[in-house]
């Protein structure tokens, strides 16, 4: 399969892509991730990417698409993967599209994590507590809510259009969470 996880920054897209993943076994692919790894690794694609990751604000388009392009081609990704915060802008959706027609294959579903605004701002001062990310601190967690609402959010509505959206309360115990995403696709995949 090949599945989009979206929702705001700390509504818990990463936790639940890992149990995705091993569920339907794909990737589960974060454009976030790879990103950090090429900052702690200092490559030049981690030196382009930290200033604008270090202020809340997007990776410009034409660096992420050829990342993930890269990223989609490699063994593992051919049978089907999960892309978890990725795409975020239009010009994204468009190159995926791209990516994913040259495969002669289709995107089967995006998943919709909605959660409490004000639940999502708490979980993300407590991930900067825990893991001391650069980014998690108050005023880029609101500059990084703020481009979601702008950016990203509108992109849910393309993909309404298009019928593959499922969205899924994101709130409550993460066991309880990653059930409705599972019971949403086992249905997607049986179809
Ligand atoms: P995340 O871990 O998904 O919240 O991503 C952390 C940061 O990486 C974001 O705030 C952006 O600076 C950058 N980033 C991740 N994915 C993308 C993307 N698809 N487009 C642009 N920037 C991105």
């Amino acid at each position: 399969m090949r599945l989009i996880i979206m929702g705001p920054p700390g509504a818990g897209k990463g936790t639940q892509a890992k149990f995705i993943a091993e569920r339907y076994s794909i990737p589960a692919i974060s454009t976030g991730d790879i990103f950090r790894a090429n900052v702690s690794q200092g490559t030049p694609l981690g030196v382009e990417a930290q200033k604008y990751m270090d202020a809340g604000e997007y990776v410009p388009d034409q660096v992420t698409n050829l990342m993930v392009r890269n990223r989609i081609d490699e063994p593992d990704a051919v049978n089907g993967f999960l892309l978890d915060g990725y795409p975020r802008t239009l010009a994204q959706v468009e190159e995926l599209d791209g990516m994913i027609k040259f495969t002669g294959h289709r995107l089967d579903a995006v998943v919709c994590l909605t959660v409490d605004q004000d639940e999502v701002v708490q979980r993300l001062l407590q991930r900067a507590q825990v893991e001391g990310r650069a980014d998690d601190t108050e005023e880029v967690i609101r500059r990084r809510q703020e481009l979601y609402q702008e950016e990203t959010a509108p992109l849910i509505d393309v993909y309404r259009d298009r019928g593959i959206v499922h969205e899924i309360v994101g709130m409550g115990e993460v066991d309880e969470v990653t059930q409705r995403i599972f019971d949403a696709l086992d249905a997607v995949e049986q179809s």
